[in-house]
């Protein structure tokens, strides 16, 4: 299974070698741990990093959480898991909504606690979040968003044609396995919306997005301290590294799962140490 994984240097180690005026003593295989990009989806994307002489190093992701559940979507395909990559597109899609949400609430300085407040009405609700990132959609661009759920998907093997709707209901709710085709068509109208999304919003909302970066990551923090106050402990903070996140932040060009997927592949052809291929 292909699993991606995270390597840091020891800072604690690091220091003492450069006190002394060496090199830092291990080498990065040293130190890794094991699908660490799968871990970091709970909920304060933290990880946990012990060196050999067991100074611990806790890493905090920057990415949000939608960008890890898209490329764990993308590690499902190179899996053959359909299934597991068209749940992780949905949930994906769902936590794009939260994060829309977020930063135009952001955007008119509503605090966090107000959000939060706010967003107990509405979480675990799906249709509820997607009402609200319409109606917030419309309020901040004027226009209606593009509802991929009426999308047509094709089955040539059963030559059916079904809606992205009756789709994600039969694979969520009816255990349907979805084939590859079914999924990668799923998968490029998620990608797709999320990309155009995020393009209008550095343009109306980029303030906003990296306020929301800086409040999580502070959050993150404090709760990292809470969790080892008897500790000593190095906090890192792990920025980038996502295939998805890096498209959406550099090309503007129309992109494709085929071709997220060769970016994926290339990557674990060219950083074989960031990836666990057992
Ligand atoms: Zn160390």
């Amino acid at each position: 299974m292909l699993h991606r994984q995270i390597f840091e240097w020891c800072p604690t180690c690091q220091d003492e070698a450069s006190k002394k005026e060496e090199m830092p003593p291990y080498q990065y295989e040293q130190i890794k741990r094991k699908s660490l990009w799968n871990n970091a989806t709970d909920e304060f994307q933290v990880e946990e990093f012990k060196c050999p002489k067991g100074h611990i190093t806790v890493g905090i992701h920057q990415n949000f959480q939608y960008e890890f559940l898209l490329d764990m979507a993308l590690e499902d395909l190179l899996n053959c898991n359909f299934r597991g990559a068209f749940f992780n597109f949905a949930s994906a899609e769902e936590r794009f909504f939260e994060f829309f949400i977020e930063v135009i609430c952001i955007k008119h300085n509503i605090s966090l606690e107000a959000f939060d407040e706010t967003w107990k009405i509405i979480g675990n609700l799906s249709e509820r979040q997607y009402g609200a990132f319409s109606f917030l959609y419309l309020l901040e661009f004027g226009i209606s968003p593009i509802d991929i759920s009426r999308k047509q998907i094709e089955n040539k093997r059963k030559n059916k044609k079904y809606t992205v709707k009756e789709l994600r209901n039969k694979v969520i709710h009816q255990g349907y396995k979805p084939t590859e085709k079914e999924a990668k068509d799923y998968g490029n109208a998620v990608i797709s919306n999320i990309r155009n999304i995020v393009a209008k919003l550095k343009d109306s909302a980029d303030s906003a997005i990296i306020k929301m970066t800086h409040k999580k990551l502070k959050l993150r923090t404090e709760e990292v301290n809470k969790l080892y106050k008897n500790q000593r402990v190095n906090i890192a903070t792990i920025c980038g590294g996502g295939i998805c996140s890096n498209l959406f932040a550099s090309k503007p060009q129309e992109i494709s799962i085929d071709k997220l997927l060769e970016e994926m592949k290339k990557d674990i052809e060219n950083n074989k140490r960031h990836y666990n291929l057992d």
